[in-house]
């Protein structure tokens, strides 16, 4: 196994477990390692840190072990049930009205560069890094290890998040099985979900609890879903007895899904629009009780950061302007490099512009399926305010 030996001092993050080793961290490489190779990184005076897979690029080491152990088939089925376990321990696996969750959350199972999502029985993979990627097929053999004949289908949809150079001869495909759709069910709520057509693993898990929380606000109300994708709020808004419920998104594919899953839940109080959220908003003032504001990431990198900012005071802007006295409003940002506070300081600078008295009522996160590992903050990407608007 090639070495990678650390400058002195830089060993300090990795003993307190941050599973990323930065180039500049790296002294020396004994051997000559490939893209997704497993390493071993040493301190400056030969200490063993720990085990990761190695790929050139800014984070030069995603570590997955920070004991000395073997990596086989043995260590990959262990993290996969690790996580498994914890989502058991805390009541994600097992509830009667959910059957769909995310299984593995990177760095915070221990697996950075993965995601998993499972949707009753039916699994989409996600590989973030090249180590993960050569690991698949290990993977769909835990997978069936774990879930046995529960398990119908493993998709992997890493196309898309792999480096250009490695996925560009690469196409999304079925590891075993051949379903690309099914029908979940979020806290008795039904949806339908496409891996191959959908966006991302195919639905949005981490909103659950945010939709959750928007269903006690909207009974007898008038609701707007912006960026709804397939409707996952619309659905908990119209169910949970709203006077109407608008549906906005750009994708055509994803209002058709909306459309669908308003029928699967016999949502007859429910009207989808394929437009622009910012052409919608125009001429809506005093119409909404409710708006629900989910963009997709503004921001995907630090460059880019101070144009994210201004595109979220003028969504937030002009949703603030439009809504009613007394009205709710669910803002959200999952860019991960726009941090909580920033976030917050935007919504802010949004409410002068709109010249709206704003409480804060909900500060809201990611779902406890997508937790937060204290040594990798970077992990925390959702965040989200209710606001009550004056
Ligand atoms: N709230 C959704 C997830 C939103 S994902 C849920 O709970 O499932 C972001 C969505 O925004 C995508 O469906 C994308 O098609 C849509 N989108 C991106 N830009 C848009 C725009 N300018 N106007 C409307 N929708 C847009």
């Amino acid at each position: 196994m090639v070495k990678i030996i650390l400058n002195k001092g830089k060993e300090q993050s990795m003993l307190r477990f941050h599973p990323w080793v930065f180039s500049g961290a790296v002294k020396i490489k004994e051997g000559e390692p490939k893209d997704g190779d497993v390493v071993e990184v040493y301190s400056s005076h030969n200490q063993f840190l720990g085990i990761g897979h190695y790929q050139d690029g800014s984070i030069t080491v995603r570590m997955f072990s920070f004991t000395k152990c073997e990596i086989n088939a043995d260590f990959w089925f262990g993290r996969l049930e690790n996580a498994y376990n914890y989502r058991k321990q805390i009541g994600i696996i097992g509830k009667e009205d959910n059957n769909v969750y995310r299984l593995v959350f990177g760095e915070a199972d221990e697996l950075p560069g993965l995601i998993i999502d499972f949707y009753k029985g039916h699994v989409v993979m996600q590989a973030h890094s090249i180590g993960m990627h050569l690991v698949k097929h290990e993977l769909v053999k835990a997978l069936q290890k774990l879930y046995g004949t529960e398990l119908k289908t493993v998709y992997d949809k890493s196309k898309e998040t792999l480096p250009k150079n490695y996925s560009a001869s690469l196409k999304n495909e079925f590891l075993f099985g051949d379903t690309g759709k099914t029908e979940v069910m979020e806290y008795g709520h039904r949806f339908l979900v496409d891996w191959e057509s959908g966006q991302k693993t195919g639905f949005f898990i981490d909103q659950r609890e945010n939709r959750k929380l928007l269903a006690t606000y909207c009974k007898d109300k008038t609701v707007l879903n912006t960026f709804s994708y397939t409707g996952g709020f619309s659905v908990y808004a119209a169910k949970a007895g709203a006077k109407m419920v608008h549906s906005v998104d750009v994708s055509k594919t994803a209002i058709e899904l909306c459309n669908q899953n308003a029928d699967l839940n016999n949502c007859t109080n429910h009207e989808a629009y394929c437009e622009d959220t910012f052409d919608f908003l125009k001429n809506k003032e005093n119409f909404y009780d409710v708006i629900v504001l989910d963009p997709p990431a503004f921001a995907k990198s630090r460059d880019v950061k101070h144009n994210a900012v201004i595109g979220y005071k003028k969504l937030n802007s002009a949703a603030l302007k439009q809504i009613k006295k007394g009205g709710i409003l669910f803002t959200f940002s999952c860019s991960q490099v726009i941090d909580k506070f920033l976030f917050f300081n935007t919504i802010t600078a949004a409410a002068i512009e709109a010249k709206r008295k704003v409480k804060i009522i909900h500060v809201l996160s990611q779902p406890a399926d997508h937790p937060i590992n204290v040594f990798h903050p970077e992990g925390e990407y959702l965040k989200g305010l209710v606001l009550f608007v004056d």
